[in-house]
This record gives structure tokens, sequence and C-alpha cells, in this order.
């Protein structure tokens, strides 16, 4: 996928700024502008629009489900659900392209223990 290129703030003020556009950056952005429709104005600020240093990119994407605590499975597979289904979500934002693949591939995980 092409880079986009650096583009300067529409506006001088927005209600939210969120500095850093890596998952947890974008995922708040997008849940912001969900929550809050057209009311409020956010921008998001992003040093390297590559993402190539981030923890993001770096990860090796695993997406564990198993937890003592059930709050923490359900916000897992809330997670999972989304980057799942990450290319239908944002499709109504890009009308002339495809949108964005992450190149998610579920392999499992491998847990070892003693019996
Ligand atoms: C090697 C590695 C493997 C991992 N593996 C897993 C895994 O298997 N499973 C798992 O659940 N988690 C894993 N993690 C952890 C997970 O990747 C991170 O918790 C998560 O990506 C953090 O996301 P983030 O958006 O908070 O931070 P980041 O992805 O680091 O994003 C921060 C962003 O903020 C930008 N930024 C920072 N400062 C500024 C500034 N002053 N101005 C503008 N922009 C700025 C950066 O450029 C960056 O894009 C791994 C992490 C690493 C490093």
């Amino acid at each position: 996928m092409a880079i986009p290129p650096y583009k300067a703030p529409s506006r001088t003020a927005y209600d939210i700024v969120i500095v850093g556009g890596a998952v947890i950056g974008s995922s708040t952005a997008y849940w912001l502008t969900q929550a809050l429709g057209n009311g409020a104005s956010i921008l998001v600020v992003e040093r390297d629009s590559s993402y190539e240093f981030s923890s993001t990119a770096l990860s090796t994407s695993a997406i564990r489900q198993q937890y003592s605590n059930p709050i923490n499975v359900k916000i897992s597979q809330f997670g999972i659900e989304i980057i799942r289904g990450f290319q239908e979500r944002m499709a109504p934002f890009y009308k002339d392209e495809p949108a964005p693949d992450l190149g998610f591939r579920e392999h499992g995980y491998l847990y070892c223990c003693s019996p």
C-alpha cells in the first residue's frame, strides 16, 4: 500500500487532537467519530505515516482470547472481530479503491504446559 503523503490540517483548531495514529490512536479516532458524529472535529497527528517503527507494525499479531477475567475475554473477542472485518468496515471510506488489507493471518496460539 502506498504511503500517504503529508497532509496539512484543514482547520486551525480541533475539539480533539490525538497524538499517534497507530492502532490505539486510529481506533480512538474512529470510535470517537462514530460516537460523536459530525458534531466534533478530530485530528490525528502522526510523525511517521509509514508506521514502520510503531509497535503496531512490529507486533507479531498474536491475539490471545483466554483470560481469567471475563471482561478481558470480551475485549479481546471484540478486537479480533474488528480486525477480521476491518476491510468491510472501512469500505465506505474508500469510494474509488479497495479499503486497506491489514494482512492479518490467523495461525493459532500454542501453549506448552506440564500435565
Ligand atoms: C516486537 C513486538 C511484538 C509484539 N507482539 C504483540 C503480540 O503478538 N500481541 C499483542 O497483543 N501485542 C503485541 N505487541 C504489543 C502491541 O504491538 C502494542 O501494544 C500496540 O501496537 C501499541 O499500539 P499503540 O498504538 O499504543 O502504539 P504504537 O503502535 O507504538 O503507535 C504509536 C504511534 O505514535 C506515533 N508517535 C509517537 N510519538 C509521537 C509524537 N510526538 N508525534 C506524533 N506521533 C507520535 C508513532 O510514530 C506511532 O505511530 C508487540 C509489540 C512489539 C514491539
